[in-house]
């Protein structure tokens, strides 16, 4: 696990004046990598940091002399359409995040400034691309408030199944169907039985949802046939992105016994653009969830004193919604929620070991997700399916307009920072989707 460090100095102030911002997700403690286009280097997708509101081009420092040595190979991966490669050099992207700290300080040099100067670009002129070329896909369910509440709606009186303080329960999601924050989600067909006098029917799907969930990405992954231990486990973790599993409540209430959902959730995923790495987050770790008294304690494949003791990640997670007429009408996107992945009962070490634990082997750009993240709280519930407690209790908007679940025109909106004193506020940046009507 990385430790606070030089770069994590909440008092270094950046020459990009913008990254100065109290309110920006992206100041000089922060540098995480996208994957970017703009006009200026032809629209050809690259490595890109973003700063403030610029975003430097990592190919053009490259060639700039500006990179020494030991952030070559980070360097060199910048002209790759995907952040895959780069993701595999860790020490090199470690040693680059200092370089780049010191090249962007107010310590900078007026000549090293002027280089770097040449070669960034206004965020707001880019477009952003899925940031990793992702093999696989795997969604966990590690939130035991979202398990307990939903498990409680269809099982009341044994809503947590047995296994679920032992495995950090998933199942395996679809890759081609992520897709990068801002990109429209077309409402899904499927089979629907809400009438369970009559056989399903097949039609566009009813009760829509989303799901706050916290997304990370492998880094070094491991051979077939050999598992990760604990003590390892985020030597392979690149870092981490907000992630929305859209979730189709009608299909997958249908679906899901005896394999788990399927068509429910394979229509779309959306991330957003930035990969925060490990090292940005040394400041917000947290211990793992504390278990009650009387639960068990991890297997001892899952069971790591350091994992224990820094194995969380305190991240603030919000979740809004802008519907057609809130922006026709021009009202602000509405709060529906707050939750922590602090609250998880499995940490992400945890989920990376099990997953490798029977051999299976991770690769590099791989996209792992914690599950909706839901906190103690009604205000802290990751998904509308809580929320609405299955549609029956329907949130009222600002604009007068009631949901139970998501209808066509609605943008979800979800955000993530990490805040704490004595530390520089950091962001992980937006991921939004706004709801088409069903195709025929
Ligand atoms: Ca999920």
């Amino acid at each position: 696990m990385y430790e606070v460090n030089e770069t994590h100095d909440p008092n270094l102030q950046s020459w990009v004046e913008s990254a100065n911002d109290p309110n920006t997700d992206f100041p000089i403690q922060n540098l995480p990598f996208c994957i970017f286009a703009s006009a200026k280097n032809s629209d050809m997708p690259r490595v890109g940091i973003p700063i403030g509101d610029k975003v430097i081009d990592l190919w053009g420092c490259y060639g700039s002399g500006l990179i020494e040595a030991e952030t070559r190979a980070a360097a060199a991966a910048g002209s790759e359409s995907t952040l895959n490669k780069l993701a595999g050099e860790k020490s090199s992207y470690t040693a680059l995040r200092r370089r780049l700290s010191k090249l962007l300080s107010t310590d900078a040099s007026d000549a090293d400034r002027k280089i770097l100067g040449e070669h960034m670009v206004e965020a707001a002129e880019c477009s952003m691309f899925v940031p990793s070329s992702i093999g696989d896909y795997t969604d966990f369910y590690c939130s035991i408030y979202h398990a307990t509440n939903v498990g409680s709606m269809f099982r009341p009186d044994n809503p947590l199944m047995p296994n679920y303080k032992y495995i950090p329960i998933g199942y395996h999601g679809r890759a081609s169907s992520i897709v990068v924050s801002g990109t429209d989600v077309r409402r899904p067909h499927g089979q629907n039985r809400s009438d369970a006098e009559k056989p399903p029917v097949f039609i566009p799907c009813k009760n829509l949802d989303y799901e706050m969930e916290l997304g990370f990405f492998v880094g070094k992954g491991n051979e077939m046939g050999e598992p990760i231990d604990i003590a390892n486990a985020e030597d392979h973790i690149f870092g981490v992105c907000l992630v929305n599993d859209w979730s189709a409540r009608d299909i997958q209430a249908w679906e899901y016994q005896p394999l788990g959902p399927f068509l429910s959730k394979s229509f779309a995923t959306t991330i957003s653009p930035y990969v925060v790495t490990m090292e940005a987050l040394a400041p917000f770790r947290t211990p793992a969830f504390e278990r009650d008294a009387d639960d068990p304690q991890p297997l001892e494949y899952l069971n790591d004193e350091q994992n224990q003791k820094f194995g969380g990640l305190d991240i603030n997670l919000e979740v809004y919604i802008q519907t057609e007429k809130m922006r026709n009408e021009n009202i602000e996107p509405h709060m529906l929620s707050r939750s922590n992945p602090k609250d998880l009962y499995w940490t992400i070490g945890q989920m990376l070991t099990h997953h490798a634990s029977n051999g299976c082997n991770l690769q590099t750009g791989d996209l792992m997700a914690s599950g909706t993240v839901s906190g103690k709280e009604k205000n802290e519930c990751g998904c509308l399916l809580e929320l609405t407690w299955r549609g029956t209790e329907p949130i009222d908007l600002p604009s007068g307009e009631q949901r139970r679940f998501l209808e066509d025109g609605d943008e979800v909106i979800m955000k993530g920072y990490c805040e704490r004193d004595g530390f520089r506020r950091i962001g992980l940046g937006t991921c939004r989707g706004r709801i088409l009507p069903a195709g025929v």
